[in-house]
């Protein structure tokens, strides 16, 4: 007769902690200060400027912009890139949001001739040969995008935050984007973590599935994954680069 006895820790592999959506931790009364002060901050852009778009990604800090622009209604534009590879939640997101707020975003897609052009020299994963190929790829799908619907604006807003990287530490509220020749707003600039989730979750606005799903940072669907909870916020985006190479080229500077 077998006397063996089942270790279970021995046999079952390591439990995986996911990052988890932290909860409301930021005080109600500083939550609003810092949805007045927000909601200035956009008016006061939408005043001294013609045209100013915002480029979503439906990710958590774009939430908060969204939602803000449409509560006090800036007139701002906000538009989307659909570079052909966003998982399907973040097509879902979008339905969302233009029902939520009653809005159609608009989509700008990469020229088809870039893209075959791309596959054709790379393949279609081909950006996970080399930074360089990457560069390629997002110059395609969201770049030359990007600079298209930038045309005719003379600002854009960025969900970008200091605390997101240390390539974003030095963040202002209001730069010159030189590449493209117009002014660029970082209105979530000196926002934290906490600030952001606590102001999604207590004015209910929308969340991306993937958030819940242990995705703190969302882009295209091969390129981004699920982090475990002591990770970097970042670290699931273009995982397999080095950690000073998690831009993908909308946020450049000229040299
Ligand atoms: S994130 Fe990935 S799939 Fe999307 S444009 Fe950049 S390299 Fe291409």
């Amino acid at each position: 007769m077998s006397t063996s006895v089942t270790n279970s820790e021995s046999t079952n592999p390591p439990e995986v902690h996911l990052w988890k959506i932290p909860p409301i931790t930021v005080a109600e009364p500083l939550l609003a200060a810092r949805r007045i002060e927000l909601y200035e901050r956009l008016k006061k852009i939408a005043d001294v400027h013609r045209a100013v778009q915002f480029a979503t990604s439906l990710a958590a800090e774009d939430m908060v912009l969204t939602h803000a622009i449409f509560e006090c209604a800036a007139p701002i534009t906000i538009f989307t890139l659909d570079t052909g590879r966003l998982p399907a939640d973040t097509l879902t997101m979008i339905a969302t949001v233009e029902k939520k707020y009653h809005t159609t975003l608009k989509r700008f897609l990469p020229q088809p001739t870039g893209v075959e052009t791309f596959i054709a020299e790379y393949g279609l994963n081909g950006f996970f040969e080399s930074e360089e190929v990457k560069k390629a790829c997002c110059g395609v799908r969201k770049v030359e995008p990007l600079n298209r619907a930038l045309q005719g604006a003379d600002a854009w807003l960025t969900g970008q935050r200091r605390q997101q990287a240390a390539t974003r530490s030095a963040l202002l509220l209001n730069e010159q984007d030189e590449v493209r020749g117009i002014a660029k707003y970082n209105p979530l600039f000196d926002w934290t973590e906490a600030e952001v989730w606590s102001f999604l979750q207590f004015y209910d606005v929308p969340i991306h599935p993937l958030h819940a799903r242990g995705y703190p940072s969302i882009g295209c669907e091969p390129c981004t994954r699920a982090i475990r909870s002591h990770e970097d916020v970042r670290a699931g985006r273009w995982w397999w680069l080095q950690s000073d190479s998690k831009e993908c080229g909308l946020h450049v500077k000229a040299l």
